[in-house]
Formats: C-alpha cells, structure tokens, sequence
C-alpha cells in the first residue's frame, strides 16, 4: 500500500462516474494528479475528466481488482457501491473513506441505528418488514409519517408519505419489496447542511485534524435539492452546533474524507440529523466557486493524506440545481446566463436532459444575499422557470 502522503503526479481512483466525481477530477488534475474511474456508462461526467474510464459493473470483481492497481488510493462518489466490491478492493489498496463507512451509510436503517447508538439527535423512526409492522409503525409515530426504503434511495426516490386517509395496504403493497423505515414527520424551520472533511494527519499529537465548511440553507423541490445558500442565515449559535455534531459524527465513524450532514432544524431551535453521505455532497457545490478551498480539492487532500485546507467563505452565494426540466422547450439560453453578474455556469456534460435529472447548476456571487437573490430571479426568468 501507498505511504501518506499521496502527492502529486500519484493516480486517484474514484467509484462513480456523476458530477461529483467529475468535480473531484477537476480539483485533481489541477493539482497535477491523475484519475481513474469506474462507471457502467461509458462517457460519464467524471470518465471526460479522467485519464482512464473502466467501464463496468461494479459487481466486475476481477476489473476492479485491475483497476485497483492501477491506482495509489480509491475514494467514491456515490453510496451504491456493492459491499463485495469494497471487500475486494479494501485488502488491496487504500480505501478512503473505508469500507465500514460506506457500509454504514449506504443503509438508511444501519445509519439511523449508528446515529442513535451512538447518542445523535435524529427523527423519531421504526423500522417496518410488513404491513401489519406499518399499520403499529403509523399508530405509534402518528401522521404525518414518511416511509422510506431503506437501500439504495436518494433525492426522494421509494419515499411515500402517510396521512391518516392514506391506504396502508396499497402503501405496502408497492413498498413491500423493501425493508423500510417509518419516520415521523418533522415541520422543520429549516433544511441546513454541513460538510466536514476528515484527514489523516494528526493534530496535536492525536486527534485527526477535521475541518467543517460553512452551513448551507437548503430549499427543496419534489425531494430534490433545488437551492443552498451561504451563509446560511441562522443564528452562529445553531450553525457552530451544526458543525461540532458533523465533526462528532465523523470522528465515531472513522471517516478519512469527506461526510456530509443533513439536518432538519425544528421550530425549537433543535437540530435532527436526517441523513448522511460520505462524499462531496450537492449541497456544498457552493464550495467551489465561494470558497478558499472547495469541497473537492478538500476530499482530495483528506484521502490523500495532506493538510486540510481553509474552508473561509470569500462571498455570499446562492446555489441552484439546473435540472432536465429546464431543457423542455430546447437549449437554455446560456448567453443570457452568462451575461450576469457573478454568474458561475457549472455543466456536467450530460447529453441526455430528463426530468428531474442534475444536468448542472449555477452559483450566483454577489456583495448580499438580497443582489444574489435578484440576480437568481433574472436567471430563472431566462430559463422560463
Ligand atoms: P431524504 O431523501 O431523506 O433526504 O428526503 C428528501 C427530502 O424530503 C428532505 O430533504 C426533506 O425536504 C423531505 N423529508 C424527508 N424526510 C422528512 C421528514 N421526516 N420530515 C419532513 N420532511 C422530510
């Protein structure tokens, strides 16, 4: 295995093709390193960002193996990642964040179990294996509850929420494949996040030094995100709590990388942790444009096993998701966008817009969140939105 530190002229290898591997990428080869990738689809928005594209399953034990080798440290980009795969490249070169990691929070209830064994804040839940188990799951947390699956869901999808008219039997009916989670429904304040990143280097002797990024507020859309804004306009207070329970976080589960922390802040100034990431989280894509150090450039010191860098934020900025939609009635007019002031057009070349799909986004600087707001309401006008 490779010693720490991984410098530059090494070759990262990064699970997962999308837009956050190919963000990572980006950070990388400008900082004179090399990347591999593995993805199914052949020309994904991180394989025309690397040097070498392995196009295969991720259940492709012996490629992984290959392109194991071919790499001095693999890191990841998205949770899906088989639990075999990580169990063949583990043994075989540097994992970061590890495979215990990933594990944990590839499962919504392994996660929730983790966070609340280990005493953090989350949404009341129980875990329901039949509709029988569902209709005492409804009983006991009330309406409204949401039912989510416990693999493999992200930005909403297998989500159903459950109001007291809601048909339990169809409900399950369409669920019953899936071991699921009931939770209660949380009339939150706010959807904050944080993103923390976790090195390898010691700092006074024994502690991993972790740096968090400024919170985002983040607004949603049909379960997507659709906007986060920095910085985040909430009491110090509650953003430095935000902070110190995502720093807590990664230092129980080991993390060497990146952990994104979503929470709900209820209406009593409480904060719940909703849900985990180990990976630059889309919430935190602010970084790149606003920050001294992004999120990418920082999951590539941690894993790579250099110090971390400063996370200050240099403006106040808007981030907003440009989804398939905004394709409907043809090509967008980026001219338009462009010509706007503190406009920063991110495209992930994705050549296929469908609906709800992350095509790109934009951050908007500017001198407040009242000009960044104004500027966003000009470029929606231009999308049609
Ligand atoms: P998730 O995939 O769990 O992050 O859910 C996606 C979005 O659905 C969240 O960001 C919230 O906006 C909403 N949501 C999910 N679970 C809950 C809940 N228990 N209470 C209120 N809103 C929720």
């Amino acid at each position: 295995m490779k010693k720490d530190p991984i410098l530059p002229g090494s070759t990262i290898g990064c699970l997962g093709g999308g837009q956050l591997g190919r963000m990572f990428a980006l950070a990388a080869r400008r900082m004179g390193y090399r990347v591999h990738t593995v993805d199914p689809t052949p020309d994904s928005p991180t394989g025309q960002i690397s040097d070498r594209e392995f196009n295969v399953p991720f259940t492709d034990i012996a490629t992984l193996i290959e392109f194991a080798r071919s790499v001095d440290v693999v890191t990841y980009e998205f949770e899906n990642i088989p639990v075999e795969a990580l169990d063949a490249l583990a043994p075989r070169v540097l994992l970061r964040p590890g495979r215990d990691v990933l594990y944990t929070t590839q499962n919504r209830l392994r996660e929730k179990q983790f966070l609340q064994q280990n005493g953090f804040p989350i949404t009341p839940f129980r875990v329901v294996q039949s509709e029988a188990e569902l209709r005492e799951a409804v009983a006991a947390l009330g309406c409204p509850c949401v039912l989510k699956t416990s693999d493999f869901g992200y930005d909403g999808k297998g989500q159903q929420k459950i109001d007291y008219e809601t048909d339990l039997a169809d409900v399950w009916k369409r669920h019953a494949v899936y071991t699921g989670v009931l939770e209660a429904w949380v009339p939150f304040a706010a959807e904050l996040s944080v993103v923390v990143a976790r090195g390898q280097v010691l700092v006074e002797d024994e502690e991993h030094q972790a740096v968090a990024f400024p919170p985002t507020v983040n607004e949603h859309e049909n379960h997507i995100l659709a906007t986060s804004v920095a910085p985040a306009p909430l009491a110090d207070s509650i953003l430095a709590r935000a902070q110190s329970i995502a720093a807590a976080i990664a230092k129980e589960l080991d993390v060497i990388g990146l952990l994104a922390v979503e929470f709900f802040l209820t209406k009593r100034g409480d904060l719940l942790v909703n849900e985990l990431a180990p990976r630059p989280h889309n919430s935190g894509h602010y970084s790149f444009d606003a920050c001294v150090t992004s999120q990418f450039e920082q999951q590539l010191r941690a894993v790579c096993g250099l110090p971390l860098g400063e996370t200050r934020l240099l403006s106040p900025v808007l981030m907003r998701n440009l989804l398939g939609d905004v394709w409907a009635n043809g090509t967008p007019d980026w001219s338009g966008l462009l010509a706007l002031p503190g406009l920063r057009l991110h495209l992930y070349g994705k050549s296929a817009p469908r609906i709800g799909r992350k095509m790109g986004h934009y951050c908007v600087l500017s001198e407040s969140m009242e000009r960044a707001r104004e500027i966003d309401a000009q470029t929606q006008k231009i999308l049609g939105r």
